[in-house]
């Protein structure tokens, strides 16, 4: 039986780039838990049938037609916009972060939908730490707390999970230091063997784990000040750079490197 000419299929807008003149090539992770490409003829011109409907973090359906190479947007449907994420830079850019971990933890050829769900949540989550953190000067540390659980439950998710309850080398029960490199956890002696082991006191490394067990609605209620919500985030982004092993612009971008 010849494959159906069109599908529908519901998706956030994890990238947009130019193409041409008006048309923007789209990276998606669909609801299926699988990356897409597609291309959204025409959106960057302002009369246009998709002008305005094929925006970056926006849950959106759609309805596709297959091409050669890439397949084709016929129409698009916003589903929910995340405007509470798009209405400030700070939920700008900790989106983009998220954006850009999902892309490079999702595949165009493996499905999981568990992928999809978790990033439709912390897009939301963000829009709710934004409400909560209020107005401020610079990320607020909830924010922040939700873009490092996002890193943290992605990349454990797809096997990279860190240790946190003891030394990864040693197994004491009391670490205090970080690293992505060693896989988690290190105790005081064994952390000044290894190059750019971060310093968390007791509660670093409990952090990172209460931020892959915890749910978005536990750490939202979860108290937490901006120097400890600065070291989760400077931790997740290291770990997902070293993990994924890939150089993260948009995370960069969020810690002011
Ligand atoms: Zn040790």
């Amino acid at each position: 039986m010849a494959r159906a000419r069109t599908y529908p299929v519901e998706a956030v807008v994890l990238q947009r780039i130019r193409m041409g003149e008006s048309d923007l090539a789209l990276t998606l992770l669909c609801d299926d838990g699988q990356q897409r490409r597609a291309v959204a003829k025409g959106a960057r011109k302002p009369q246009g049938r998709l002008a305005g409907r094929v925006q970056l973090f926006s849950e959106t359906r759609f309805l596709m037609a297959r091409g050669r190479s890439l397949d084709v947007v016929a129409e698009a449907t916003l589903k929910d916009p995340h405007t509470a994420v798009t209405a400030s830079p700070d939920g700008v850019e900790a989106a983009s972060a998220v954006c850009e971990v999902a892309r490079h933890t999702s595949f165009e050829d493996a499905g999981d939908p568990f992928l999809y769900a978790l990033l439709r949540r912390t897009l939301r989550a963000v829009g709710e730490a934004l409400e909560a953190d209020g107005p401020r000067d610079g990320l607020g540390p909830r924010t922040g707390l939700v873009v490092a659980a996002y890193t943290f439950k992605v990349t454990s998710h797809q096997g990279w999970r860190p240790a946190t309850e003891a030394c990864v080398e040693c197994g004491d029960p009391s670490p205090t230091w970080f690293s992505a490199a060693a896989g988690g956890a290190l105790c005081e002696s064994c952390a000044h063997g290894v190059a750019g082991a971060a310093f968390g006191g007791s509660t670093g490394a409990a952090w990172v784990g209460s931020l892959v067990g915890l749910t978005f609605d536990e750490l939202l209620r979860a108290p937490v000040d901006r120097a400890t919500s600065d070291w989760l985030l400077e931790q997740a982004h290291l770990w997902a750079a070293t993990q994924l092993d890939a150089r993260l612009r948009a995370f960069e971008f969020l810690l002011g490197l």
